[in-house]
């Protein structure tokens, strides 16, 4: 029998009428507004205003401890409804599992009945959203981490939909792979939940950089964003273009293990609360860290020729 990988499902979101693109990174976050979660949404609400942001987008672990009990579970509206409840946030999110989403019910995440609750939610495993100038791949990567798996830490996972493991990653991979190949956008950008390339607590995932970091240099991918590790960073890819951004800040912070810090592929390392925002142009990528009091930290622009000559 032959096993056709499935296509990744595909959301078209267009871009504005200007052509241009902008939206907000937000990872790590749903605890019911503790841990200044709910001052990160109320300034996540004044840049998004003042970048009119055509939506958002989540790099997951978005309700702790342990994701959802199931559909019903009241920190759904507790950690996200009556959070992120500025005008400017009332737009589409776009969400990623991360291991903590793993360890509750995730398909409850997955579930069509929280679309309904609030119509801003859509989380899936692995998707693409297309608006022409930028296609974004999101990817799920709590199915690559050998260790939850392996040695779970008193932690049960919920693999439904994943079992084997093998053959899961296989197709996604082939998937993603296929997608960058056949993308024509100005701009591509992967979303997953592990960092690649990190200096936070958990570091670099090394599964993530044998098996999807030589698939996104070969296929000329811009940004890779993640969350998981609960600080802002920026590192750059030392063999391609791709530039590591980490925005794993939405609520806890603060955990102070980093690692070693001189290298020179680090360009920008907050180990405290805050999201990120990115404005695309034909040309041009803008984009900026915030720290809880909506504080630019970092900024990083990029460049492209508008006309490339072969
Ligand atoms: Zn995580």
């Amino acid at each position: 029998m032959l096993h056709a990988s499935a296509e990744l499902q595909r959301f078209e979101h267009s871009s504005k009428s200007d052509g241009s693109l902008s939206f907000l990174v937000l990872g790590d976050w749903g605890r019911r507004g503790a841990y200044n979660q709910s001052e990160v949404a109320f300034q996540m609400g004044e840049v998004g205003e003042k970048l009119d942001i055509d939506f958002v987008v989540s790099t997951g672990d978005n309700f702790y401890d342990n994701g959802l009990t199931s559909h019903h579970d009241s920190a759904f509206e507790e950690s996200f409804t009556n959070i992120y409840t500025a005008k400017s946030l009332q737009k589409q999110w776009y969400s990623v599992l991360g291991n903590h989403d793993y360890r509750g019910d995730a398909e409850a995440q997955l579930s069509p009945v929280l679309r309904e609750i609030d119509r801003r939610w859509l989380c899936l495993r692995s998707f693409i959203v297309d608006s022409e100038l930028a296609e974004i791949f999101f990817v799920d990567t709590t199915p690559f981490v050998e260790e939850y798996f392996s040695d779970s830490d008193g932690h049960s996972y919920d693999w439904r939909g994943i079992m084997p493991q093998k053959s899961y990653i296989t197709n996604l991979l082939k998937d993603v792979e296929l997608a960058l190949r056949e993308s024509t956008a100005k701009w591509k950008i992967v979303v997953g939940h592990h960092a690649i390339r990190s200096v936070g607590h958990h570091g670099d995932t090394q599964e993530l950089i044998k098996q999807l970091l030589p698939i996104l240099q070969a296929n000329n991918v811009d940004f890779y964003m993640n969350g998981h590790d609960h600080c802002l960073e920026h590192i750059s890819d030392t063999q391609s273009p791709i530039q590591f951004l980490t925005s794993g800040a939405g609520s806890k912070a603060w955990r102070g293990d980093l690692k070693k810090l001189n290298r020179g592929d680090l360009k920008f390392f907050y180990d405290g609360q805050g999201f990120m925002s990115v404005k695309l142009t034909q040309t041009d990528a803008n984009i900026e860290f915030y720290d809880v009091s909506g504080k630019v930290l970092h900024r990083l622009t990029t460049s492209k020729q508008l006309y490339t000559s072969m």
